[in-house]
């Protein structure tokens, strides 16, 4: 019982996050929006992020530099392993331990996994904002400048907050604030 009624409220916090996202920035989600408010399917639906791809500057030359001198996805994966790992003995533990049916505690791993995804979601732009550390050292402030130009007007833009909840990358707004104290694009 508690498992459906924790079910109807993540609809319903989605529904608020999606109307509330709608409202500022104008823009409609479209199927992926309706498919994000779906236990389960949301763990699987794309959030596109971009309109077009950008340029390959050097600044995004440099960026990708500093995720392999910082061994970034070594880290990220690792997380995954772990978090994979973590959820297989969740899942064992809920059919042989307390009787519940696979389908039941698919969907329970589907709920507890929310506030890890969160978490995993903020390692990954601390991942980012680390590379822009480390292009913006190597090309300057003009480049940097430049590169989140471009890539504010080939962004999809979402406001701070849903970022937060559904992207694995910080919007151009946070990175230009981040790193230029400044921003660019964005709401
Ligand atoms: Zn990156």
């Amino acid at each position: 019982m508690l498992l459906y009624i924790l079910l109807c409220l993540e609809i319903a916090l989605r529904v608020a996050i999606e109307v509330r996202e709608r409202r500022l920035t104008q823009l409609r989600g479209g199927v992926f929006a309706v498919l994000r408010l779906i236990p389960l399917v949301n763990d699987i639906v794309p959030l596109p992020e971009n309109r077009r791809e950008p340029q390959k500057t050097q600044f995004v030359e440099k960026h990708e530099e500093g995720h392999r001198v910082l061994r970034h996805s070594i880290l990220r994966n690792l997380m995954k392993v772990a978090f994979l790992m973590v959820a297989v003995w969740f899942l064992a533990a809920m059919v042989t331990r307390w009787n519940s049916s696979f389908f039941e505690a698919i969907l329970w791993l589907h709920l507890v996994a929310i506030p890890f995804r969160y978490f995993f979601n903020w390692y990954c732009w601390t991942q980012e904002f680390e590379a822009d550390a480390y292009a913006f050292k190597e090309v300057g402030k003009q480049k940097a400048k430049a590169a989140m130009q471009e890539l504010a007007e080939c962004e999809i833009p979402y406001t701070k907050f849903f970022a937060s909840i559904y992207r694995e990358h910080p919007t151009v707004a946070l990175r230009s604030q981040r790193m230029l104290k400044k921003v660019v694009g964005g709401r």
